[in-house]
């Protein structure tokens, strides 16, 4: 089956009232790992493209590995996305490799920080759509600003939605479904209060009962699961090497000791107590669930993803240190995907609803736009 609208997806997802997860990919074992999940679990499949993915692997590459994996299994609905388009053009461009939705993220300007009025927002989504659903490609856009900064992407500042600007935008654009900032954030650091963040759920049910034609979407909403954390945590990559002088060294963590010089304790105090990354705090899938409830169909999650494969990777190279062949540390890297998709879409309640989804190509999609 050629790839459906994401539309489709979230139709079926807001009459079953259950979320989807959109997966970011990057390579050839995220995807296998993610699709592993879905057919396992029966799930629809959002795939979510980044526009630094597409850089990474020379645009169509990363495309057609997507669609080579999807080919592998004809019988499961799956759309293709671009995560945070930042402008007009890098919509059409995915469009053109055949992604079968876009955001169009016009809550920032075009350099992916700076904060954007509504008239902006309005225009660049509104161009987007019409350029868009006369392909029958859906659209995304935002509204307010989401907290965090992830792939380069945000302004570091947070301010929640306010539940009328997305009516108001919705009337104004005709855009399909719209990312809300109610307190989730990007990247890996959610929270300084090592408190999970506090989630604004009045905002998604606000938004539901005014605008129930939209798809609510929820942007950084990654788990940071403390085992993850823990795991990468507990893998330290230390260097070790002779200086001119002949003393051996051990580096790490961003410093370097003289084994032949340095005070003993110290070095070892030092590598035991340092941390490859901060303590985290994700959003709890319990907070996940109640957005589900109150109208979220869309839940984003890349930061997961990443950690599961780092996990995997590092635990490879602790256990058996003489492992060189790539496959045996990217092969448990897609394993560690699959186990984290699984979950998640066990958490958002996708499992067994392949088969919810109405089967719609681009052009028949178009013709309903009209
Ligand atoms: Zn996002």
């Amino acid at each position: 089956m050629p790839l459906v609208p994401m539309r489709v997806i979230l139709e079926a997802a807001e009459k079953g009232g259950y979320g989807v997860g959109a997966f970011n990919v990057n390579n050839m074992e995220q995807a296998q790992g993610i699709m592993k999940a879905a057919v396992e679990t029966n799930s629809p499949l959002i795939y979510q493209v980044s526009r630094g993915a597409l850089q990474y692997s020379n645009k169509t590459i990363l495309r057609d590995i997507i669609l080579a994996v999807s080919a592998q299994t004809p019988e499961l609905p799956v759309a293709v996305h671009l995560d945070h388009g930042n402008s007009p053009e890098s919509c059409k461009e995915a469009i053109e490799l055949g992604f079968t939705s876009v955001m169009m993220d016009g809550s920032l300007q075009a350099d992916g920080k700076t904060p954007a009025d509504y008239d902006y927002n309005m225009k660049a989504t509104k161009e987007v759509v019409d350029m868009a659903h006369a392909k029958g490609v859906t659209v995304e856009g935002e509204i307010g600003q989401l907290g965090g900064i992830e792939d380069g992407h945000g302004s570091g500042e947070e301010k929640v939605t306010d539940p009328p600007d997305v009516k108001k935008l919705f009337d104004d654009t005709k855009m399909d479904a719209c990312a809300l900032a109610w307190g989730t954030s990007h990247g890996a650091y959610k929270s300084t209060t090592g408190k999970p963040p506090v989630l604004r759920h009045d905002i998604i049910a606000e938004v539901h009962k005014l605008a129930p034609e939209i798809f609510i979407v929820s942007h950084g909403s990654s788990s940071v699961p403390a085992n993850l954390v823990d795991a990468v945590n507990s893998f330290g990559v230390i260097k070790k090497y002779k200086s001119e002088d002949g003393h051996r060294h051990l580096a790490g963590y961003g410093e370097d000791f003289d084994l032949d010089a340095d005070d003993a304790k110290k070095i070892v105090d030092f590598l035991y107590e340092s941390e490859r990354m901060p303590k985290s705090v994700g959003v709890p899938m319990a907070d996940l669930k109640k957005g589900i409830q109150n109208g979220v169909r869309k839940i984003n999650v890349d930061t997961d993803g990443r950690l599961a494969v780092t996990a995997a990777i590092l635990s490879v190279m602790q256990e058996k240190p003489s492992e060189f062949d790539p496959r045996k540390y990217l092969g448990p890297a897609r394993e560690a995907v699959y186990e984290f998709a699984k979950n998640a879409m066990q958490g958002f309640g996708s499992v067994e609803h392949a088969g919810d989804v109405e089967i719609v190509s681009l052009e028949e999609m178009s013709k309903r736009y009209k």
